[in-house]
């Protein structure tokens, strides 16, 4: 151990004066110095002790370097910003859907300003928080009655404790799903102090099974759309209509969480690839023959559902939220259940919730970044690869295509459906003896300050351009020109 190298240390209170004034510290309180400081002086004195010694450079200048270093790791947020280059537009963990510009005004504007958030300005009173988007969401889904909750999980909580707590919620056993790891819907049902009243089996379930199991104590029938995945081959499924039939003639509600919630049906996935919904007018010159997996809210509401829960985050391409429409009397029993206030929706994703209604509303959806990556088309994602290409700095060693790809819409949102997109391929050159790999390519782009989030196929970087704007052309540049710096 070199006692002699601990003992030459500099003291904190030295460093600290060396370091006043210094240019590069000025936005750094002296606290988030000193601490910085220690933490420097402590890393030195662990090396030493560790015999590493030899090797420490404890000299002032080194150390306000080091502290330098470290104040500016540290002010890098955590939440932060990425760039989408997997090719799926509701990607879970990159945070689902993002909001245009003219939405994100408006929830800068919540998040600044006093807000009529449960005011009234008529009567100088108390206002609802429903009311910004209540009557926007009747008119969308030609439901009577509306509220908006924190997310979809929560949506369905309240209204299984609202509307069947203590009583039976008739469920088909394939519909008993589990979304995003701890939300499975027998245990939230369980939570609600609904009894489950499971019928019918994983693959089949007819409506006399569901017919045959409605009593005295049945609340409702509650169907769940299995948004993350499709059972295939030797099925039966009810139709929501049919159910309403039976819950119209038995006097049972029906409740339907359609999940995802295709708003109007007009969000057309672009190439010819898919269609999101039974509409068949065709939009923007955009026709698509294959039939829909995603059930749209109106829909359930035609079929006579009483309450319809769906998700804002998903293909709604709006913020985090949840969303039940229907019988003016059930949603006022939803308003008023204790269990509103615990899961009720923050002013910021109102905020964003009204204004990307609204673009619903004026018909220009075309506008929400979800409904414009679902809808564009393969020629419109090829011109775009074609000029990221074309912006990137050369790099020795590698070299870059334009390539066909595959991606998915995310968000356990129509499972099984491709997305033919194009990338921009990166790998290395074959000839030469290329001084960095693709898992090193991989690293360098994903730890960056705006991390770049691509996907390796065999030996190819994929940068899928369906999720990248031209907005981002200009870091994906300068992260290629920093490649092996
Ligand atoms: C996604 C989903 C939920 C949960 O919605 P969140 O908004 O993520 O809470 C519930 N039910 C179905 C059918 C879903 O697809």
């Amino acid at each position: 151990m070199n006692t002699n190298a601990l003992r030459s240390l500099p003291q904190i209170d030295t460093i600290l004066r060396a370091a006043e004034g210094n240019p590069a510290l000025t936005e750094y309180s002296d606290v988030q110095i000193a601490n910085a400081a220690r933490a420097v002086i402590d890393g030195i004195r662990a090396d030493i002790l560790s015999d590493n010694g030899g090797q420490v450079d404890g000299t002032i200048d080194t150390i306000i370097i080091e502290i330098f270093r470290r104040l500016a790791q540290d002010s890098v947020h955590s939440l932060r910003s990425v760039i989408n280059g997997t090719g799926i537009p509701l990607h879970t963990n990159l945070g689902r859907a993002v909001m245009p510009e003219c939405v994100a005004e408006q929830v800068k504007l919540a998040a600044m300003e006093y807000t009529t958030l449960e005011y009234d300005v008529e009567t100088g009173g108390r206002g609802s928080r429903h009311s910004h988007v209540e009557s926007l969401l009747c008119q969308l889904t030609g439901a009577q009655s509306a509220m908006a909750v924190n997310n979809n999980a929560a949506a369905v909580l309240l209204a299984l404790s609202a509307l069947c707590h203590g009583r039976e919620a008739v469920v088909s056993r394939g519909e008993l799903v589990e979304i995003g790891g701890s939300f499975r819907i027998p245990e939230v049902m369980e939570q609600s102090g609904a009894i489950l009243r499971e019928v019918g089996s994983t693959n089949k379930t007819h409506l006399r099974d569901y017919a045959a199991a409605i009593g005295e104590n049945t609340a409702a029938l509650l169907k769940v759309h299995t948004s993350n995945y499709r059972i295939v081959g030797f099925t039966a499924e009810v139709g929501i209509g049919e159910m309403c039939e039976l819950g119209r003639q038995r006097g049972v509600s029906v409740i339907y969480d359609v999940g995802s919630g295709d708003l109007t049906g007009s969000i057309f996935v672009g190439a010819g690839s898919a269609r999101l919904s039974q509409d068949t007018t065709p939009r923007n010159g955009r026709v698509n023959p294959y039939p829909t997996t995603e059930p749209s809210v109106r829909e359930g509401i035609a079929a006579g559902a009483d309450v319809v829960l769906f998700s804002g985050d998903k293909l709604l391409g709006g913020p985090q939220a949840g969303m039940a429409v229907g019988r003016a009397d059930l949603i006022a029993k939803m308003k008023s259940h204790p269990l509103a206030r615990a899961v009720r929706i923050d002013k910021l994703s109102l905020a964003a919730l009204e204004g990307t209604l609204r673009l619903y509303a004026a018909g220009k959806e075309g506008e929400i970044p979800t409904v414009a990556m679902l809808s564009a088309t393969s020629e419109e994602l090829r011109e775009r690869a074609d000029a990221l290409v074309a912006i990137l700095p050369q790099v020795a060693g590698l070299e870059y295509s334009v390539e066909a790809t595959m991606g998915e819409v995310g968000g356990g949102s129509l499972p099984g459906v491709e997305l033919p997109s194009w990338a921009v391929a990166i790998r290395p050159v074959p000839t030469n003896n290329h001084p960095i790999t693709i898992m090193e390519l991989e690293h360098h782009l994903r730890t960056r300050a705006t991390p770049i989030i691509g996907r390796i196929v065999r030996d190819t970087y994929l940068l899928d351009v369906r999720c990248i704007e031209r907005r981002h052309f200009a870091e994906i540049g300068a992260a290629m020109g920093a490649v092996g710096l």
